[in-house]
Protein backbone atom coordinates (compact mmCIF):
# COMPACT_ATOMS: atom_id res chain seq x y z
CA UNK A 1 0.00 0.00 0.00
CA UNK A 2 1.14 3.46 -0.97
CA UNK A 3 0.21 6.90 -0.31
CA UNK A 4 0.08 8.39 -3.63
CA UNK A 5 -2.45 5.39 -4.62
CA UNK A 6 -4.61 6.28 -1.87
CA UNK A 7 -4.79 10.11 -3.18
CA UNK A 8 -4.95 8.94 -6.59
CA UNK A 9 -7.98 6.47 -5.58
CA UNK A 10 -9.94 9.50 -3.53
CA UNK A 11 -8.97 12.25 -6.46
CA UNK A 12 -11.05 9.47 -8.76
CA UNK A 13 -14.22 9.24 -6.60
CA UNK A 14 -13.80 6.07 -5.16
CA UNK A 15 -14.68 4.28 -1.30
CA UNK A 16 -10.94 3.65 0.46
CA UNK A 17 -11.01 0.51 2.50
CA UNK A 18 -11.08 0.36 6.29
CA UNK A 19 -6.96 -0.61 5.61
CA UNK A 20 -6.40 2.42 3.49
CA UNK A 21 -7.79 4.65 5.75
CA UNK A 22 -5.99 3.28 8.47
CA UNK A 23 -2.93 3.52 6.88
CA UNK A 24 -3.01 6.81 5.91
CA UNK A 25 -3.87 7.74 9.07
CA UNK A 26 -1.57 6.04 11.18
CA UNK A 27 0.48 6.71 8.82
CA UNK A 28 0.36 10.70 9.20
CA UNK A 29 0.71 9.92 13.07
CA UNK A 30 4.21 8.21 13.10
CA UNK A 31 5.46 10.90 10.84
CA UNK A 32 5.88 8.64 7.84
CA UNK A 33 3.54 10.61 5.62
CA UNK A 34 4.37 13.95 5.14
CA UNK A 35 2.04 16.91 5.84
CA UNK A 36 1.41 17.73 1.81
CA UNK A 37 0.09 14.28 0.82
CA UNK A 38 -2.13 14.36 4.23
CA UNK A 39 -2.92 17.87 2.90
CA UNK A 40 -3.40 16.62 -0.53
CA UNK A 41 -5.48 13.52 1.28
CA UNK A 42 -7.60 15.65 2.79
CA UNK A 43 -8.69 18.27 -0.35
CA UNK A 44 -9.57 15.17 -1.89
CA UNK A 45 -12.08 14.17 0.82
CA UNK A 46 -13.13 17.70 0.84
CA UNK A 47 -13.89 17.60 -2.96
CA UNK A 48 -15.53 14.38 -2.97
CA UNK A 49 -16.69 13.34 0.38
CA UNK A 50 -16.77 9.74 2.05
CA UNK A 51 -19.83 7.01 2.18
CA UNK A 52 -21.33 6.69 5.46
CA UNK A 53 -19.13 3.43 5.75
CA UNK A 54 -15.87 5.03 4.94
CA UNK A 55 -16.74 8.16 7.84
CA UNK A 56 -17.56 5.09 10.46
CA UNK A 57 -14.33 3.71 9.63
CA UNK A 58 -12.06 6.91 9.71
CA UNK A 59 -13.81 7.25 12.91
CA UNK A 60 -12.87 4.35 14.30
CA UNK A 61 -9.32 4.28 13.27
CA UNK A 62 -8.70 8.05 14.26
CA UNK A 63 -10.57 6.68 18.17
CA UNK A 64 -7.94 3.29 18.01
CA UNK A 65 -5.12 5.89 17.43
CA UNK A 66 -4.64 6.99 21.03
CA UNK A 67 -6.07 6.18 24.75
CA UNK A 68 -9.75 6.03 26.12
CA UNK A 69 -10.92 8.20 29.24
CA UNK A 70 -11.92 5.91 31.83
CA UNK A 71 -14.51 7.47 33.51
CA UNK A 72 -15.91 4.42 35.47
CA UNK A 73 -14.57 6.34 38.45
CA UNK A 74 -16.43 9.60 38.12
CA UNK A 75 -19.69 9.10 40.43
CA UNK A 76 -22.91 9.96 38.40
CA UNK A 77 -24.08 10.01 34.90
CA UNK A 78 -21.33 11.84 32.76
CA UNK A 79 -22.80 14.43 29.86
CA UNK A 80 -20.72 15.86 27.88
CA UNK A 81 -21.41 18.72 24.83
CA UNK A 82 -19.76 19.80 21.89
CA UNK A 83 -20.02 22.38 19.00
CA UNK A 84 -19.34 22.32 15.19
CA UNK A 85 -17.62 25.76 15.97
CA UNK A 86 -18.86 29.31 15.30
CA UNK A 87 -17.98 32.96 16.14
CA UNK A 88 -18.29 34.07 19.72
CA UNK A 89 -19.61 30.89 20.82
CA UNK A 90 -18.83 31.02 24.36
CA UNK A 91 -21.20 28.32 25.35
CA UNK A 92 -19.28 25.23 26.78
CA UNK A 93 -18.09 27.92 29.37
CA UNK A 94 -21.60 28.51 30.40
CA UNK A 95 -23.08 24.97 29.87
CA UNK A 96 -20.42 22.67 31.56
CA UNK A 97 -20.71 24.42 34.87
CA UNK A 98 -24.32 25.55 34.75
CA UNK A 99 -25.06 21.82 34.00
CA UNK A 100 -22.73 20.94 37.19
CA UNK A 101 -24.63 22.45 39.46
CA UNK A 102 -27.84 20.51 38.95
CA UNK A 103 -25.36 17.27 40.11
CA UNK A 104 -24.85 16.12 36.28
CA UNK A 105 -21.44 15.71 35.65
CA UNK A 106 -19.70 17.37 32.60
CA UNK A 107 -16.00 15.97 32.17
CA UNK A 108 -14.82 17.37 28.95
CA UNK A 109 -12.05 17.74 26.34
CA UNK A 110 -12.10 21.04 24.19
CA UNK A 111 -10.10 22.08 21.21
CA UNK A 112 -8.30 25.45 20.14
CA UNK A 113 -9.87 27.57 17.41
CA UNK A 114 -10.12 26.56 14.05
CA UNK A 115 -10.50 28.08 10.63
CA UNK A 116 -12.11 31.63 11.49
CA UNK A 117 -14.31 29.73 14.55
CA UNK A 118 -12.89 30.25 18.15
CA UNK A 119 -11.98 27.13 20.55
CA UNK A 120 -12.66 26.78 24.23
CA UNK A 121 -9.19 25.81 24.91
CA UNK A 122 -7.81 29.17 23.79
CA UNK A 123 -10.73 31.38 25.90
CA UNK A 124 -9.92 29.30 28.85
CA UNK A 125 -6.20 29.92 28.65
CA UNK A 126 -7.39 33.98 28.76
CA UNK A 127 -7.85 33.71 32.56
CA UNK A 128 -4.36 33.75 34.12
CA UNK A 129 -2.98 30.54 35.44
CA UNK A 130 -5.50 28.30 34.00
CA UNK A 131 -4.14 24.96 33.39
CA UNK A 132 -5.78 23.22 30.25
CA UNK A 133 -3.25 19.93 31.11
CA UNK A 134 -4.70 17.75 33.76
CA UNK A 135 -3.33 14.22 34.11
CA UNK A 136 -6.05 11.38 34.08
CA UNK A 137 -6.24 11.36 38.02
CA UNK A 138 -6.28 15.13 38.40
CA UNK A 139 -9.20 15.29 35.92
CA UNK A 140 -11.65 12.38 37.55
CA UNK A 141 -10.91 14.04 41.13
CA UNK A 142 -12.07 17.51 40.01
CA UNK A 143 -14.91 16.26 38.15
CA UNK A 144 -16.16 14.12 41.34
CA UNK A 145 -15.45 16.80 43.75
CA UNK A 146 -16.29 19.94 41.42
CA UNK A 147 -18.61 18.59 39.14
CA UNK A 148 -16.98 19.53 36.18
CA UNK A 149 -13.27 19.90 34.40
CA UNK A 150 -12.50 20.71 31.11
CA UNK A 151 -9.35 19.79 29.66
CA UNK A 152 -7.36 20.02 26.12
CA UNK A 153 -7.64 17.00 24.20
CA UNK A 154 -4.18 15.10 25.74
CA UNK A 155 -1.88 13.74 23.75
CA UNK A 156 -2.48 10.38 23.85
CA UNK A 157 -6.77 11.03 23.05
CA UNK A 158 -6.83 10.84 19.78
CA UNK A 159 -3.69 11.73 18.18
CA UNK A 160 -4.93 11.54 15.00
CA UNK A 161 -7.48 14.12 15.56
CA UNK A 162 -5.26 16.56 17.19
CA UNK A 163 -2.55 16.73 14.46
CA UNK A 164 -5.03 16.53 11.49
CA UNK A 165 -7.04 19.07 13.04
CA UNK A 166 -4.36 20.98 13.17
CA UNK A 167 -3.46 20.65 9.61
CA UNK A 168 -6.55 21.37 8.45
CA UNK A 169 -7.07 24.36 9.89
CA UNK A 170 -4.46 25.96 7.86
CA UNK A 171 -5.03 23.82 4.43
CA UNK A 172 -8.71 24.94 3.80
CA UNK A 173 -9.80 21.35 4.52
CA UNK A 174 -12.00 22.63 7.34
CA UNK A 175 -15.29 22.53 5.40
CA UNK A 176 -16.02 18.63 5.14
CA UNK A 177 -18.89 16.66 6.70
CA UNK A 178 -17.32 13.36 7.38
CA UNK A 179 -14.23 15.19 8.26
CA UNK A 180 -15.85 17.04 11.12
CA UNK A 181 -18.36 13.80 11.92
CA UNK A 182 -15.01 11.56 12.51
CA UNK A 183 -13.23 14.64 14.04
CA UNK A 184 -15.94 15.17 16.34
CA UNK A 185 -17.12 12.20 17.26
CA UNK A 186 -13.93 10.15 17.70
CA UNK A 187 -13.41 12.43 20.63
CA UNK A 188 -16.82 11.86 22.07
CA UNK A 189 -16.48 8.20 21.96
CA UNK A 190 -13.10 8.34 23.75
CA UNK A 191 -14.09 10.80 26.32
CA UNK A 192 -16.63 8.22 27.41
CA UNK A 193 -19.55 10.23 28.41
CA UNK A 194 -22.74 8.15 27.70
CA UNK A 195 -25.04 11.67 26.75
CA UNK A 196 -23.37 13.60 24.22
CA UNK A 197 -25.59 17.03 23.02
CA UNK A 198 -23.85 18.62 19.67
CA UNK A 199 -24.90 22.15 18.76
CA UNK A 200 -24.77 22.39 14.96
CA UNK A 201 -23.95 25.77 13.96
CA UNK A 202 -25.67 26.51 10.43
CA UNK A 203 -25.29 29.57 8.73
CA UNK A 204 -22.15 32.14 6.61
CA UNK A 205 -20.24 32.31 9.91
CA UNK A 206 -20.66 28.27 10.45
CA UNK A 207 -18.41 25.37 8.60
CA UNK A 208 -21.99 24.22 7.67
CA UNK A 209 -23.64 26.79 5.73
CA UNK A 210 -26.77 25.52 4.93
CA UNK A 211 -29.59 23.52 7.09
CA UNK A 212 -29.55 20.47 4.53
CA UNK A 213 -25.68 20.19 4.99
CA UNK A 214 -26.00 19.94 8.88
CA UNK A 215 -28.97 17.62 8.48
CA UNK A 216 -26.79 15.65 7.16
CA UNK A 217 -24.09 15.96 9.60
CA UNK A 218 -25.91 15.53 12.70
CA UNK A 219 -27.65 12.30 11.04
CA UNK A 220 -24.24 10.64 10.39
CA UNK A 221 -23.07 11.96 14.42
CA UNK A 222 -26.05 10.23 15.47
CA UNK A 223 -25.90 7.29 13.03
CA UNK A 224 -21.71 6.95 14.64
CA UNK A 225 -22.78 6.85 17.94
CA UNK A 226 -25.73 4.77 17.76
CA UNK A 227 -22.95 2.12 16.30
CA UNK A 228 -21.40 2.49 20.19
CA UNK A 229 -24.42 2.62 21.98
CA UNK A 230 -24.20 6.20 22.93
CA UNK A 231 -27.41 8.97 23.19
CA UNK A 232 -26.44 12.07 20.84
CA UNK A 233 -28.66 14.49 19.97
CA UNK A 234 -27.82 17.34 17.42
CA UNK A 235 -29.19 20.92 17.78
CA UNK A 236 -29.08 23.01 14.91
CA UNK A 237 -28.52 26.49 15.63
CA UNK A 238 -27.73 29.68 13.62
CA UNK A 239 -24.40 31.53 13.00
CA UNK A 240 -25.35 34.34 10.48
CA UNK A 241 -24.75 36.68 12.86
CA UNK A 242 -22.01 36.40 15.72
CA UNK A 243 -23.03 34.17 18.74
CA UNK A 244 -23.42 36.80 22.08
CA UNK A 245 -21.80 39.91 21.37
CA UNK A 246 -17.99 39.43 22.15
CA UNK A 247 -15.66 37.61 19.93
CA UNK A 248 -12.02 36.97 20.88
CA UNK A 249 -10.74 35.01 24.12
CA UNK A 250 -10.58 37.19 27.24
CA UNK A 251 -13.50 39.32 25.78
CA UNK A 252 -15.63 35.96 25.31
CA UNK A 253 -14.83 34.78 29.19
CA UNK A 254 -16.25 37.69 29.97
CA UNK A 255 -19.68 37.95 28.37
CA UNK A 256 -19.67 34.06 29.46
CA UNK A 257 -19.71 35.15 33.55
CA UNK A 258 -22.68 37.59 32.29
CA UNK A 259 -24.81 35.14 31.47
CA UNK A 260 -23.74 33.01 34.36
CA UNK A 261 -24.83 36.17 36.41
CA UNK A 262 -28.23 36.46 34.43
CA UNK A 263 -27.13 39.66 32.68
CA UNK A 264 -25.85 38.12 28.82
CA UNK A 265 -27.33 38.37 25.81
CA UNK A 266 -30.41 36.92 25.35
CA UNK A 267 -29.24 34.61 22.39
CA UNK A 268 -25.92 33.29 24.10
CA UNK A 269 -28.34 32.79 26.91
CA UNK A 270 -31.09 30.96 25.04
CA UNK A 271 -28.99 28.37 23.81
CA UNK A 272 -26.40 27.48 26.46
CA UNK A 273 -30.10 26.80 28.49
CA UNK A 274 -31.59 24.43 25.69
CA UNK A 275 -28.10 22.43 25.53
CA UNK A 276 -28.31 22.31 29.16
CA UNK A 277 -31.37 21.63 29.59
CA UNK A 278 -30.91 18.48 27.00
CA UNK A 279 -28.10 17.58 29.04
CA UNK A 280 -30.17 17.72 32.50
CA UNK A 281 -33.19 15.75 31.00
CA UNK A 282 -31.25 12.89 29.42
CA UNK A 283 -28.82 12.31 32.84
CA UNK A 284 -31.61 13.14 35.35
CA UNK A 285 -34.69 11.72 33.48
CA UNK A 286 -36.65 14.44 34.22
CA UNK A 287 -38.11 16.79 31.31
CA UNK A 288 -36.68 19.21 29.46
CA UNK A 289 -39.27 21.50 30.83
CA UNK A 290 -38.63 20.62 34.38
CA UNK A 291 -34.47 20.93 33.42
CA UNK A 292 -35.10 24.44 32.19
CA UNK A 293 -36.43 25.78 35.76
CA UNK A 294 -33.98 24.00 37.84
CA UNK A 295 -31.45 25.98 35.29
CA UNK A 296 -33.14 29.05 35.28
CA UNK A 297 -33.54 28.89 39.36
CA UNK A 298 -29.66 28.02 39.40
CA UNK A 299 -28.46 31.45 37.72
CA UNK A 300 -31.06 33.09 39.51
CA UNK A 301 -29.42 32.21 42.77
CA UNK A 302 -25.77 32.64 42.18
CA UNK A 303 -25.58 28.38 42.24
CA UNK A 304 -24.34 28.79 38.45
CA UNK A 305 -21.87 31.29 38.92
CA UNK A 306 -20.94 30.04 42.08
CA UNK A 307 -20.16 26.57 40.11
CA UNK A 308 -18.16 28.54 37.71
CA UNK A 309 -15.59 30.20 40.16
CA UNK A 310 -15.18 26.57 41.66
CA UNK A 311 -14.16 25.01 38.47
CA UNK A 312 -11.49 27.81 37.20
CA UNK A 313 -10.36 28.21 40.78
CA UNK A 314 -9.81 23.92 40.56
CA UNK A 315 -7.59 24.58 37.23
CA UNK A 316 -5.80 26.85 39.43
CA UNK A 317 -7.05 29.83 36.86
CA UNK A 318 -7.70 33.43 38.43
CA UNK A 319 -10.70 34.86 37.81
CA UNK A 320 -9.95 38.63 38.73
CA UNK A 321 -7.47 38.32 35.99
CA UNK A 322 -8.95 37.77 32.68
CA UNK A 323 -6.64 39.10 29.39
CA UNK A 324 -8.18 42.22 27.96
CA UNK A 325 -6.20 44.95 25.52
CA UNK A 326 -6.43 48.17 26.93
CA UNK A 327 -6.03 49.99 23.84
CA UNK A 328 -9.97 50.37 22.05
CA UNK A 329 -11.31 51.91 18.83
CA UNK A 330 -14.68 52.54 19.15
CA UNK A 331 -16.49 52.45 15.47
CA UNK A 332 -19.57 54.20 14.57
CA UNK A 333 -22.61 53.83 12.21
CA UNK A 334 -22.57 55.78 9.08
CA UNK A 335 -26.38 55.99 9.14
CA UNK A 336 -29.33 55.54 10.41
CA UNK A 337 -31.17 52.02 10.40
CA UNK A 338 -31.92 48.25 11.23
CA UNK A 339 -29.93 46.10 10.86
CA UNK A 340 -30.51 43.14 8.59
CA UNK A 341 -27.00 41.23 8.19
CA UNK A 342 -23.78 40.69 10.22
CA UNK A 343 -20.82 39.12 8.36
CA UNK A 344 -19.93 36.33 11.18
CA UNK A 345 -17.48 35.00 8.64
CA UNK A 346 -15.90 38.24 7.75
CA UNK A 347 -15.96 39.11 11.42
CA UNK A 348 -14.52 35.52 12.70
CA UNK A 349 -11.51 36.50 10.35
CA UNK A 350 -10.75 39.91 11.27
CA UNK A 351 -10.27 38.60 15.21
CA UNK A 352 -8.06 35.77 13.14
CA UNK A 353 -6.06 38.40 11.92
CA UNK A 354 -5.88 40.52 14.79
CA UNK A 355 -4.85 37.45 16.48
CA UNK A 356 -7.79 35.97 18.56
CA UNK A 357 -7.21 33.33 16.08
CA UNK A 358 -4.15 31.34 14.32
CA UNK A 359 -3.06 31.73 10.11
CA UNK A 360 -0.46 29.32 10.81
CA UNK A 361 -0.23 25.99 13.26
CA UNK A 362 2.51 27.32 15.85
CA UNK A 363 1.08 30.94 15.64
CA UNK A 364 1.25 32.84 19.06
CA UNK A 365 -2.43 34.25 20.11
CA UNK A 366 -3.32 37.42 21.92
CA UNK A 367 -5.63 36.58 24.20
CA UNK A 368 -7.57 39.93 25.44
CA UNK A 369 -7.98 41.08 21.68
CA UNK A 370 -10.87 41.05 19.75
CA UNK A 371 -14.35 42.75 18.97
CA UNK A 372 -17.58 43.24 20.82
CA UNK A 373 -20.53 44.17 19.11
CA UNK A 374 -23.05 46.73 20.43
CA UNK A 375 -26.41 45.63 18.20
CA UNK A 376 -27.20 42.73 16.75
CA UNK A 377 -29.31 41.98 14.23
CA UNK A 378 -32.84 43.63 14.45
CA UNK A 379 -31.64 45.82 16.26
CA UNK A 380 -32.27 49.67 15.76
CA UNK A 381 -28.52 52.06 15.34
CA UNK A 382 -28.80 56.04 14.91
CA UNK A 383 -26.06 57.51 12.60
CA UNK A 384 -23.07 58.06 14.70
CA UNK A 385 -23.95 55.51 17.02
CA UNK A 386 -21.92 52.78 18.09
CA UNK A 387 -21.65 49.77 15.63
CA UNK A 388 -18.58 47.71 17.68
CA UNK A 389 -15.69 48.01 19.79
CA UNK A 390 -12.04 46.99 18.95
CA UNK A 391 -9.44 45.73 21.22
CA UNK A 392 -6.26 45.77 19.82
CA UNK A 393 -2.85 47.62 19.46
CA UNK A 394 -2.90 46.64 15.55
CA UNK A 395 -2.20 49.68 13.72
CA UNK A 396 -3.01 48.49 10.39
CA UNK A 397 -7.25 48.15 10.83
CA UNK A 398 -8.67 48.49 7.97
CA UNK A 399 -12.28 50.19 9.09
CA UNK A 400 -14.03 49.76 5.92
CA UNK A 401 -13.46 46.40 6.20
CA UNK A 402 -15.14 45.51 9.84
CA UNK A 403 -18.07 48.35 8.51
CA UNK A 404 -18.79 45.89 5.20
CA UNK A 405 -19.62 43.13 8.00
CA UNK A 406 -23.23 45.19 8.68
CA UNK A 407 -26.02 45.37 6.53
CA UNK A 408 -28.27 48.35 7.74
CA UNK A 409 -31.50 49.02 6.24
CA UNK A 410 -34.86 51.23 6.42
CA UNK A 411 -37.27 49.00 7.14
CA UNK A 412 -37.85 46.93 10.55
CA UNK A 413 -35.94 43.47 10.76
CA UNK A 414 -37.47 40.28 12.84
CA UNK A 415 -34.99 38.96 14.88
CA UNK A 416 -33.14 35.94 13.45
CA UNK A 417 -34.71 32.37 14.72
CA UNK A 418 -31.98 30.99 17.33
CA UNK A 419 -33.14 27.10 17.39
CA UNK A 420 -33.65 25.94 13.78
CA UNK A 421 -34.13 22.20 14.58
CA UNK A 422 -33.57 19.66 17.06
CA UNK A 423 -32.33 16.22 15.60
CA UNK A 424 -32.47 12.97 18.19
N1 LIG B 1 -15.03 20.58 15.72
C1 LIG B 1 -14.24 19.49 15.74
O1 LIG B 1 -13.93 18.97 16.80
N2 LIG B 1 -13.78 19.01 14.61
C2 LIG B 1 -14.09 19.54 13.42
O2 LIG B 1 -13.66 19.04 12.43
C3 LIG B 1 -14.91 20.67 13.40
C4 LIG B 1 -15.38 21.18 14.57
Amino acid sequence: MDILSIIEKKKNKEALTYEEIEFSVMGYVKDEIKDYQMSSLLMAIVLNGMTDEETINLTKVMLESGDKVDLGRINGVVADKHSTGGVGDKTTLIVAPLVASLGVKVAKMSGRGLGHTGGTIDKLEAIEGFKVNLSDEEFINQVNKVGCAVISQTKNIVPADKKIYALRDVTGTTQSIPLIASSIMSKKLASSASIIVIDVKVGNGALMKTKDDAIKLANLMIKIGKKYDKKVVCVLSNMEEPLGKNIGNGLEVEEAIEVLKGNGPSDVTKLSIILSSIMVSLALNISEEEAKIRLNDSIKSGKALNKFKEFVNAQNGNIEKIAKEDNVISIKSNKDGFIKHIDAYKLGNIARKIKAGRLNKDDEILYGVGLSLNKKVGDYLFENEELLKIYSKDVNINISEITECFEIVERKIEKPKLIIDIIR
